[in-house]
């Protein structure tokens, strides 16, 4: 999961990414309108915190402006203010939330769980391939009925593998979406981790699920064994 950060509070922007970072999201920051919306016109998000007092851009035209192009990333606002009338306006022009601050981070993180899961295909709690099944309401998963503990980070990258079972997913694919905009694309980093995948979830299975394509990336579970 990807999410933009918009808040020109360095300080403000610096804690809530970090917060997420630790709860394995991608995180990339932007600190005033026009940086933020250059960002989120690549729709490459699945949530934007949005600040609506910005230098250069404010955060309703940002917002505008991106819904204009079709990019529907949720989006929850965030504000110093505590007018009614901002707020009425962010959910009149179709923002998913709004959060006032100062707010405690556990909130943030809450509402941002109850956003993401609303459009986690409307419903759906879990998803499973073959014996594996990941539960998004416990961030449990589990293999043939034995829970396989896995780091946030694992947790993401074995989501977004699932999630595009079947298909091939490059390495750029996954940077783009389980890493953040500073990944180094030198690092053998997303092998290391396939690697602590493989270890958890194949390892003493006779049907492996995560398969190397050569020269292209990985692919979760091919029908052929
Ligand atoms: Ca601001």
């Amino acid at each position: 999961m990807r999410i933009l950060v918009v808040e020109d509070e360095k300080k403000i922007a610096d804690f809530i990414k970090r917060g997420l970072k630790e709860e394995g999201y991608a995180v990339d920051s932007a600190y005033d309108g026009e940086q933020g919306l250059f960002l989120a016109k690549t729709g490459e998000y699945d949530l934007i915190l949005l600040d609506l007092m910005l230098p250069k851009l404010d955060g309703h035209s940002l917002f505008k402006e991106i819904r204009k192009e079709k990019i529907f990333s949720p989006v929850i606002m965030l504000t110093a203010k505590d007018a009614t009338k901002d707020k009425v306006d962010g959910l009149d022009l179709g923002a998913d939330d709004y959060m006032t601050k100062p707010f405690a981070f556990e909130e943030l993180l809450a509402r941002i769980r109850a956003v993401l899961r609303k459009k986690e295909n409307s419903g759906s709690k879990v998803i499973q391939v073959e014996d594996l099944i990941m539960d998004f309401s416990t961030h449990k998963v589990t293999r043939a009925g034995r829970e396989i503990p896995l780091t946030a980070k694992e947790y993401s990258l074995l989501e977004y593998l699932m999630r595009n079972a079947g298909t091939v997913v490059t390495r750029t694919m996954i940077s783009e979406h389980v890493w953040d905009i500073n990944f180094d694309t030198f690092t053998n980093v997303i092998d290391v981790y396939i690697n602590y995948l493989r270890n958890k979830i194949d390892t003493g299975h006779k049907k492996k699920l995560i398969h190397t394509v050569r020269g292209r990336g990985y692919v979760f579970k091919i029908d052929k064994v």
